[in-house]
């Protein structure tokens, strides 16, 4: 369900003494940092669509999903669904390993809600995503609603013999905004679903979005100070984006609600804020999504992923704080 495609690369070969020095060093902790800890090599995330639904637009948690979520911003053009698991996995490696043919996989189900189905149908799904060649673990995006005890021990048994994180879009922790943009869950549901999964060794991500309806820097904190009390071994961070076709574009056009108008340098200093009051611990994955040009409204960047996180980097080398430093 996270509405990203990640597609960096991740060296992760394991840090020598001198890595380590200069990773103390680093302003933040990135998810580069924190694949080397778990793998020897280069890892590259390859996300899958495969077939889930979403229990907020089925009307099992909720009808018309949460407002700003247009799902046709999810996923790049390799993981078309009507492809097995199997098949996509392979046309990701294919489109990669071209230029790294050594390149070891993830297996990232990202589309929907990747835990919302029958335990033996989960299963037959990863199961199927780790015997392809070369893929040496998985990432499974989902909501904190949906992640029944007998799930998790069973993940927690797969997390013995493979690399496994599960990824819960938690979005904010202010519940009066959850219930603002229809997510069909409070923060309660997230801090229960990452201690569940955390207690049984299990690693453990979390989603989240800034500039949602109606909230300002001081939710934006209070969220980062909540999120810093919890067990999470890392964390995406997104703008808000308004996307044609969604409730929320049409909310904001009648103005019932009123999101952000702020440019990448005004985001990256909340960005920033917001680092500063996170534990070390916490590996920062990414700062921003991007929805297709034909589908976005606003905000209107232009920067690619790598240029925005250059700028942050940038602007924090700058300011001299580092992540953690007000935690
Ligand atoms: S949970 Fe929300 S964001 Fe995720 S797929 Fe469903 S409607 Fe979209």
């Amino acid at each position: 369900m996270s509405a990203d495609c990640p597609t960096d690369f991740h060296s992760a070969a394991h840090l020598t003494g001198n890595d380590k020095l200069a990773d103390e060093m680093k302003p933040y902790r990135d998810f580069g940092d924190f694949l080397s800890e778990h793998f020897d090599c280069k890892v590259q995330k390859i996300s899958i669509n495969a077939g889930f639904t979403c229990p907020n637009r089925d009307g099992t948690k909720g009808r018309g999903g949460c407002t700003y979520c247009n799902n046709r911003t999810f996923n790049p053009d390799y993981c078309a669904t009507g492809l097995s698991v199997t098949e996509q996995l392979e046309r990701g490696k294919h489109f990669f390993a071209r230029k790294y043919p050594h390149m070891k996989y993830l297996a990232y189900f990202q589309a929907y809600t990747n835990t919302y189905a029958e335990i033996a149908e989960l299963k037959a799904m990863y199961e199927e995503a780790l015997v392809v060649d070369d893929v040496e673990g998985l990432i499974i995006g989902t909501r904190p609603d949906c992640v029944p005890d007998s799930l998790l021990d069973y993940l927690q048994e797969l997390s013995l013999r493979t690399f496994v994180l599960v990824e819960y879009g938690a979005e904010s922790s202010n519940d009066k905004t959850l219930q603002k943009i229809n997510r069909g869950h409070l923060w309660g549901d997230t801090v229960d679903a990452v201690m569940r999964t955390h207690r049984r060794g299990i690693l453990c991500g979390l989603h989240l979005i800034l500039g949602l309806p109606d909230e300002d820097e001081t939710d934006f904190m209070a969220t980062a100070k909540a999120v810093a009390t919890l067990p999470v071994d890392t964390l995406k961070l997104h703008q808000l984006q308004l996307v044609k076709g969604t409730p929320l574009a049409h909310q904001v056009a009648e103005k019932e609600v009123t999101v952000r108008s702020w440019t990448a340098d005004e985001y990256i200093d909340v960005c920033i804020e917001f680092l500063r009051r996170l534990p070390r611990r916490i590996a920062v994955e990414r700062f921003v999504s991007q929805s297709p040009a034909e589908l976005l409204i606003a905000p209107q960047w232009g920067l690619k992923n790598y240029e925005f996180t250059n700028r942050l980097n940038r602007r924090i080398a700058g300011l001299g704080v580092v992540q953690g430093d007000m935690s």
